[in-house]
C-alpha cells in the first residue's frame, strides 16, 4: 500500500510541487511521488528562482532530485538530505531528455551544466556544489556525485 503524503510535516516543510507548469524544472528521485522532496521554505524560493532564471536563457528543463524525507528523518542512502536545505540536480543533457546522465556519457553538456553551476552561484545564496567534473569552476569533488549536482543553501 503506498504511503500516504503528508502535505506539510512536523517542520512546516512542504514537498516541492511535482508537475509544474512553465516553471523550468520537473522533478525525479526515490522514494517517488515527492515523498524525498520536502523542502525548506528558502530552499522552495531558491529554486523557483532558479528555475525561472534559466527557462529564460534555455529551454531544457532543471532535473530536481532527492531534498529531504518528512519530519527530517535518515535518508538512506545520503550521509544528508536532512535539513531540506540541500537538493540534487541532475546534468544538463545535450537531448534535453528528462532523464539522468553521467558525466563520462556522450549526452553530458558539459557548457550547459556549467551555464547552470554559474547561474547558481549568481543568487548569492549557495555555500557548495558538490560535482566531479572538476574543469567546472567551484565545484568540489565528492565520491559519488559523478551523475548529479549536490547543492547546500
Ligand atoms: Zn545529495
Amino acid at each position: 500500500m503506498a504511503a500516504v503524503l503528508q502535505i506539510q510535516d512536523s517542520r512546516g516543510f512542504f514537498v516541492l510541487p511535482q508537475q509544474p507548469e512553465d516553471a523550468g524544472y520537473y522533478t525525479y528521485g526515490t522514494p517517488g511521488g515527492g515523498q524525498g522532496q520536502y523542502t525548506h521554505p528558502k530552499l522552495m524560493s531558491f529554486l523557483f528562482n532558479v528555475a525561472n532564471q534559466w527557462s529564460a536563457i534555455d529551454n531544457r528543463l532543471i532535473g530536481v532530485g532527492n531534498i529531504s524525507l518528512a519530519n527530517g528523518v535518515k535518508f538512506s542512502p545520503h550521509h544528508g538530505h536532512l535539513s531540506g536545505l540541500e537538493v540534487d540536480i541532475r546534468l544538463m543533457r545535450k537531448d534535453g531528455k528528462k532523464e539522468a546522465v553521467t558525466r563520462f556519457d556522450s549526452q553530458y553538456d558539459r557548457e550547459g551544466t556549467k551555464k547552470l553551476v554559474q547561474l547558481l552561484w549568481s543568487t548569492g545564496q549557495i555555500k557548495r556544489v558538490r560535482f566531479n567534473d572538476l574543469s567546472i569552476p567551484r565545484v568540489v569533488f565528492t565520491p559519488g556525485h559523478d551523475n548529479h549536482l549536490h547543492i547546500d543553501i
